[in-house]
């Protein structure tokens, strides 16, 4: 059985290439972190060298030694394979030997005990230019038992000559009801709960599962959002006390920035009197109080500032510059006494 969820019409396709030995030698998997990509590429391996009938089983020996990762036939890349421990932390991209001595070394051999050699590449828009031109003599002449599987969030960093060689599938966010129903399933977690991590994910199954198995996470995100609301009344020094107390760790700072535009997009909500449809569905006074400081241009404008600085993250601009100028960026109102805002 499949255990991806909300991608039917994937699954469907791939199913059916599969029962008429019609495989692509290499697919493309787009979409946001944690909606399940992974799932869905250890589904295909799973499914491509199950020896049931009705494959993927999920029981027999090769279906289970797959999801544990100790198949010898399917093979993880990442920005850390073949690269020394001490040297993981800081490792940025996917190196031209992970690519030259795992996959193609490895493809030209045949399957040790599978039908298939299967790798998945995660995040495989951190290949460098040298691993991807590497990774496409592969593409270009592959063996006949090798399917590979390319995950990625960003696929405009991809080399075109590579997405062109692939099948892709992009992955949509996956239905709140699904969502809801395997948290209940999974987690036993209180309905309130359930509700309120369902509408928080977005559509991301694993990001709902993960943050439903961390009880810290939603007092974290708690606190991140009491200091955000805040933010809007601060003057230019408060503001910059605040940054200069957040990590250093870029990932940790996007997915603050990903939490801010997710207010902001619920603000934009209310505004237009969508209030049913917000993420962040415990905090609608703080919401209300937004939607009335602010106007929709105001509201757009910083969510243009956010992406933007994401976008600089991801390019390894100076960390404290991009939090500055967003804090310049950010709209100022003052509060008064009597609760009504105006702008300053
Ligand atoms: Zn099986």
């Amino acid at each position: 059985m499949w255990q991806t969820a909300g991608q039917e019409h994937i699954v469907g396709f791939l199913t059916e290439s599969i029962l008429r030995n019609r495989m692509a030698h290499a697919y493309l998997l787009v979409g946001p972190p944690h909606v399940g990509k992974m799932t869905l590429a250890i589904d295909l391996a799973r499914a491509l060298n199950c020896t049931a009938e009705n494959a993927p089983c999920g029981i027999c020996r090769t279906c289970q030694r797959i999801v544990q990762g100790k198949h010898p036939d399917v093979v993880m890349i990442d920005k850390n394979t073949g690269r020394d421990p001490s040297e993981r932390k800081k490792a940025a991209e996917i190196s031209i030997d992970a690519i030259r001595e795992f996959v193609q070394k490895g493809s030209s051999l045949p399957p040790y005990e599978g039908k298939y050699k299967v790798y998945i590449i995660e995040d495989a828009e951190l290949m460098s230019v040298e691993a991807s031109n590497c990774l496409l003599k592969t593409l270009e002449e592959p063996p006949p038992h090798v399917v590979l599987i390319l995950l990625t969030t960003e696929e405009g960093a991809l080399l075109p000559t590579v997405i062109s060689r692939c099948q892709r599938f992009e992955l949509k966010p996956v239905p709140l009801a699904v969502i809801e129903k395997r948290l209940t399933e999974i987690h036993g977690l209180a309905p309130e709960r359930v509700k309120l991590l369902s509408k928080l994910s977005g559509g991301c199954l694993g990001w709902a599962l993960l943050s439903a198995g961390d009880v810290s996470f939603l007092k974290s995100r708690e606190d991140r959002v009491d200091e955000f609301v805040t933010l809007i009344n601060k003057n230019w020094d408060e503001r910059l006390l605040y940054i200069q107390q957040l990590p250093s760790d870029r990932q940790v700072i996007a997915e603050i920035l990903e939490l801010w535009i997710s207010w902001c997009r619920d603000v934009l909500l209310i505004k237009y009197n969508c209030d049913e449809v917000v993420a962040n569905i415990d905090r609608i006074a703080d919401l209300k109080a937004w939607a009335g400081m602010l106007t929709v241009p105001e509201i757009k404008d910083f969510v243009d500032c956010l992406n933007t600085a994401i976008a600089n993250l991801l390019y390894n601009a100076n960390l404290h510059l991009i939090l500055e100028v967003l804090m310049l960026d950010m709209p100022r109102k003052e509060k008064r006494a009597d609760s009504l805002y105006f702008a300053v």
